[in-house]
């Protein structure tokens, strides 16, 4: 009997996308992915930025079985010592061992929370904030998306997003990503400012690094803490293992997920021994997680940190974001934006972007757009994409364009 999959897909999986792709895929390896019907697509999103290392990288799946072989979940978040988690953290750690021109007023981030989320690492980084500081208040940008549950999606900046879902969390104010002036909305009453340092879903927002840095001054004049979203930026997508290293600026506390986990869920938000501690003096525990950074992700996360270590992934990533930016050269194209390999290619019209992706997915080559950002295209590929697969991407968009 034939069953019709996309009829199921729709009655039974909740739909709250308005144009699901709606593809079914049967593997993906590297940068490709290869339907039901047999068709290979080239992944140019790596699932939203989770897919940095390529789909089932050998050494991210070698950790899996390793660890699989031995346990899954044992105990709630920081009963028990798990070693790969343990093992995690120290690396995490490491790559933020630097001194910076523009530090963190409570010094190095070498403690880390392990969340099964981006979200999740948002919502435990507000409540680090309001504990540690006393205060209330938050900053966050317009457009910026850091989560749909109720804290993240109060710090969202797109009124369409929280309209339906009010009252949300009080004390929010959104200032504009970028701009100075909106640097005095930063007070001595504010908790915490998130910011992603290059604006995801907003499409693709570049700052200067002297805006960066006045940011970073502004919250130690008052003492509010800078909390950097790194969960799209993160693990080697903008040309170095933390997009902030490209700022001469150090943050209080760092969110991570999507390509941390190689491909598995997982998230964490990081801080100094000194600002962490004050979920352990609570008196009560803090905060409590039962599947948060989970042995299974853990030992894909820190597979996946040591492939993009080993293999140089953020550093080359420069030139190959670069090699997109010749090629997308079109009278439609009105700039391609960008660092590393998260770029956006604006195009004139949210039509002329619609049908440029549908095209584009037929002949093989997955794109998509942002959720706050409608006339552009999201470009970014896992990392170990080679220069042979952006010319056959490229192609493709340049063919559908001119079409
Ligand atoms: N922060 C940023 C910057 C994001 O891009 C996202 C996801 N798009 C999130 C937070 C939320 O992460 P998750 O979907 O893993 O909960």
């Amino acid at each position: 009997m034939h069953i019709s999959h996309r009829q199921h897909f729709f009655d039974h999986i909740a739909q709250t996308s308005d144009f699901p792709l709606a593809l079914e895929i049967e593997k993906a390896e590297g940068v490709y992915m290869y339907g039901t019907d047999g068709k290979r697509y080239l992944d140019l999103i790596s699932g939203i930025g989770v897919s940095n290392v390529g789909h089932r990288h050998p050494e991210v799946l070698a950790a899996l079985h390793q660890q699989l072989d031995k346990h899954m979940h044992l105990l709630v978040y920081g009963e028990f010592i798990q070693s790969t988690q343990v093992q995690l953290a120290k690396a995490l750690a490491d790559t933020l061992n630097f001194e910076s021109e523009n530090p963190s007023p409570f010094g190095k981030i070498d403690n880390v929370y392990f969340t099964n989320s981006g979200t999740e690492a948002v919502e435990g980084a507000m409540k680090l904030a309001k504990r540690f500081t006393g205060r209330t208040e938050f900053i966050s940008c317009y457009n910026a998306y850091h989560g749909s549950t109720q804290g993240a999606l109060s710090l969202s900046g797109a009124e369409s997003f929280k309209r339906n879902f009010r009252p949300l969390l009080p004390g929010i104010r959104n200032i504009e990503h970028g701009n100075s002036a909106d640097l005095q909305f930063i007070t001595s009453k504010t908790a915490a400012v998130i910011i992603e340092i290059i604006g995801g879903e907003s499409g693709v927002r570049v700052p200067t690094l002297d805006y960066i840095k006045a940011l970073r001054k502004r919250c130690t004049e008052v003492g509010a803490l800078l909390i950097l979203d790194e969960v799209q930026t993160g693990f080697g997508r903008t040309g170095s293992f933390w997009a902030f290293e490209q700022y001469d600026i150090y943050p209080d506390v760092l969110l991570s997920a999507k390509g941390m986990g190689g491909g598995m869920p997982i998230g964490a938000f990081m801080s100094s021994q000194e600002v962490m501690s004050v979920f352990k003096n609570n008196p009560v525990l803090g905060h409590i997680t039962t599947f948060g950074g989970h042995p299974v992700s853990s030992a894909a996360s820190l597979a996946a940190l040591q492939v993009t270590l080993k293999e140089n992934l953020a550093q080359k990533s420069v030139a190959k974001g670069d090699l997109f930016k010749s090629l997308l050269v079109h009278p439609k194209i009105k700039e391609v934006r960008g660092k590393g390999l998260m770029l956006a290619a604006e195009m004139d019209s949210f039509e002329v972007l619609k049908q440029t992706i549908d095209s584009c997915i037929a002949k093989g080559v997955i794109t998509d757009w942002f959720l706050f950002c409608d006339n552009s295209m999201r470009l970014a590929p896992p990392l170990i994409i080679t220069e042979e697969q952006i010319r056959e991407g490229c192609r493709v968009i340049m063919e559908v364009l001119e079409q």
